[in-house]
């Protein structure tokens, strides 16, 4: 079948209750031209190896699919690769990377990750950290298409990656950087201080992280709309319009052609069976002619 060619890449983060390719069918339905799945239970360290007939019914759902062009991995939430406590590290620096060697079974094209937490630990050490396991996972697992994405974190906690700075340190300690990129999240960024719901403020943030991080390194977008207000540090995603981000913010994202070719993931909340499409038509709505 031809694939229907999207010209915006637009999705979202699905369940793969019933097996891996069954998100594609989710996205699918909601003509989804994208999609994010965790490749396992978000809550577990680990998970029995993906089995052949698993990666190809998965590869084959995306293959044949008429909609699907982009496939996100997101790592699991218990991953912190800069906990000061190594025999946790290096746990999580493992479970990161299967998360790698999986991802690049399924050929997706992205695998996101948060960068970590810094607990009782000096911030700058977390950073540092992070970046020397990323090396090593890079070490031992060969390139692939897939890239390794860092995400933009609200700072909530010790969580680090709330400033464009924090990510920058961590990226210019990466030996490979053709193999990782940046995610950002619109409700971290503006948990974390980053205001992009007036159009002034949106072009002084976008262009910020062009120059600290480089627009050609960012390769996904998170779309949230932010229960909590601008820099609170809290990490509450919000249906699309309706928290303090705002529709306005995300209208600008929509059409910045900037950003036009970057693949774009919904992870509003699902509270009512109807949650999703809603979301999904509101983003697609605000795209101009
Ligand atoms: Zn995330
Ligand atoms: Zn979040």
């Amino acid at each position: 079948m031809p694939k229907k060619i999207h010209t915006d890449l637009i999705g979202m983060h699905l369940s793969i209750n019933g097996g891996l390719d069954q998100a594609i069918s989710r996205a699918e339905e909601l003509n989804c031209s994208a999609v994010q799945f965790f490749s396992k239970s978000n809550r577990q360290w680990q998970a029995k190896p993906l089995s052949e007939e698993e990666i190809e019914k998965f590869k084959l759902a995306v293959a044949n699919s008429p909609t699907i062009q982009s496939t996100i991995i997101h790592a699991s939430y218990l991953i912190n690769i800069g906990s000061p406590d190594q025999p946790s590290a290096q746990k999580a620096t493992i479970a990161l990377q299967d998360e790698l060697i999986r991802a690049q079974q399924l050929d997706v094209d992205h695998i996101v990750f948060h960068p970590g937490s810094h607990k009782e630990g000096p911030l700058d050490n977390c950073l540092d950290q992070i970046a020397s396991n990323i090396n090593l996972i890079f070490k031992n697992v060969k390139a692939s298409k897939t890239k390794l994405l860092i995400e933009t974190m609200a700072g909530q906690g010790t969580n680090v990656g709330y400033t464009f700075e924090q990510l920058s340190h961590i990226y210019n300690k990466i030996d490979q950087k053709n193999r990782i990129g940046f995610c950002l999240d619109t409700c971290h960024i503006f948990a974390a201080g980053y205001d992009i719901s007036s159009v002034d403020a949106y072009k002084t943030v976008i262009s910020k992280f062009d120059t600290i991080l480089g627009l050609q390194n960012l390769h996904v977008i998170h779309l949230n709309d932010s229960k909590k207000e601008l820099g609170s540090r809290v990490d509450r995603h919000e249906h699309i319009g309706k928290g303090r981000l705002g529709l306005e913010a995300f209208r600008y994202i929509m059409n910045d052609q900037q950003l036009k070719h970057i693949t774009k993931i919904l992870e509003t909340p699902v509270e009512s069976l109807d949650d999703n499409l809603r979301n999904l038509t509101t983003i697609r709505e605000l795209i101009d002619d």
